[in-house]
């Protein structure tokens, strides 16, 4: 009941996250360099490696990194993962640059997400990036316009969080250096969610929604769809809203009838007082009186007020934030799916450092 539109919602995404982990091209070739003719330059340790949260093993090529676990992806899912990478005891120091790429996940299409609102729709996912590194606080990556750490791919990959992003589509999201030996590990955890609220605001019509990751655990919801549902679908909500208003008006038709053929509305009840009593005044015969509402074309005034309500209660049922996410979100699925693959990458690149003296 609370989540009824996912069952509307049937289309799944797939979204893949694959890593690729890299050291520099210049490995061992600027080391010779510096060391000429030294063999030991080409035996030196080089262990800079990285391992998956569900790998056993640290790997130097690649490691597997699946952010999403194969599964598919629907609006308003959530999750995260972890991976890691150490100097592994390398003879080297070893500068290293964690990158990422969203480049799948930007502006999709333009789309009337309701009666009232166009927009322009993007894959509405935001991330955050933490970092555990040995001798340093907590890391988070704070691109410009980050909430809290959580960020839109459409504000790296349109510039305006202020990152620079490569050729390729990579941006760094972490750098740093091993010292020489060094076998520590740093930890970098992927955070992500579906989360439609840190876009909504970009179109007029919503933008005070205010951007909210609250996961409520137990009713399996974001807490930010939740919000919406509840103005819509809760008690005295835009739904009840709606349909008390037109009862008022199915009331108003069956108790007042309608306009006749020539264009008048009037009509009569029987007389229902006290024919008995001492200071009634009525004639004696059965007789009827006329509805308060024939004078002045009130039945017409009173009708179209209530109709007015009604017309109201549905535009704003239509044009409700509910009904905003979930044309966003179903047009935001519609676009993913019709891809090939939708990915997010990460590399993860290791430079040597040319030892001094
Ligand atoms: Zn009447
Ligand atoms: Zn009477």
């Amino acid at each position: 009941m609370r989540l009824s539109r996912l069952v509307r919602l049937c289309l799944f995404l797939l979204v893949l996250a694959a890593a690729t982990f890299t050291y520099s091209a210049m490995t061992f070739a600027r080391f010779t360099e510096t060391y000429t003719g030294s063999d030991s330059a080409l035996v030196a340790r080089w262990n800079f490696s990285a391992r998956g949260q569900d790998d056993e093993a640290f790997y130097n090529k690649g490691f597997t990194f699946d952010l999403f676990n194969g599964q598919t992806v629907k609006p308003m899912d959530h999750g995260g993962k972890y991976f890691i990478f150490t100097g592994g005891g390398s003879d080297t120091a070893i500068d290293y640059d964690v990158r990422m790429n969203v480049a799948d996940l930007g502006f999709l299409t333009t789309y009337g997400i309701t009666t009232a609102a166009q927009a322009d729709i993007y894959a509405p996912f935001i991330f955050k990036i933490t970092a555990e590194i040995p001798g340093a606080g907590p890391y988070v990556f704070t691109p410009g316009g980050s909430v809290d750490g959580w960020f839109r791919p459409k504000d790296i990959l349109d510039g305006s969080a202020g990152v620079d992003v490569d050729a390729e589509g990579y941006f760094s999201i972490l750098c740093g250096r091993f010292p020489v030996g060094s076998d520590e590990q740093v930890r970098v955890t992927v955070s992500w969610q579906w989360n439609t609220s840190f876009y909504i605001r970009d179109i007029d019509d919503y933008a005070a929604v205010q951007p909210n990751t609250a996961y409520d655990a137990d009713k399996a919801c974001m807490l930010y769809y939740q919000a919406a549902y509840d103005t819509y679908y809760g008690p005295g909500g835009l739904q009840d809203q709606r349909n008390a208003a037109a009862q008022a008006v199915s009331a108003f038709l069956a108790e007042h009838g309608g306009p006749s053929p020539d264009g008048a509305w009037l009509h009569y009840y029987p007389c229902e007082a006290d024919h008995g009593a001492a200071d009634n005044t009525c004639p004696e015969e059965p007789h009827e009186i006329p509805c308060p509402l024939n004078e002045n074309d009130g039945h017409f005034t009173e009708y179209n007020r209530l109709a007015g309500i009604e017309n109201a209660a549905i535009r704003a049922c239509e044009t409700s934030l509910l009904k905003a996410y979930d044309g966003y979100d179903t047009a935001a699925m519609n676009e993913l799916v019709s891809k090939e693959s939708v990915k997010v990458m990460f590399r993860i690149v290791g430079n040597q450092v040319r030892p001094e003296g």
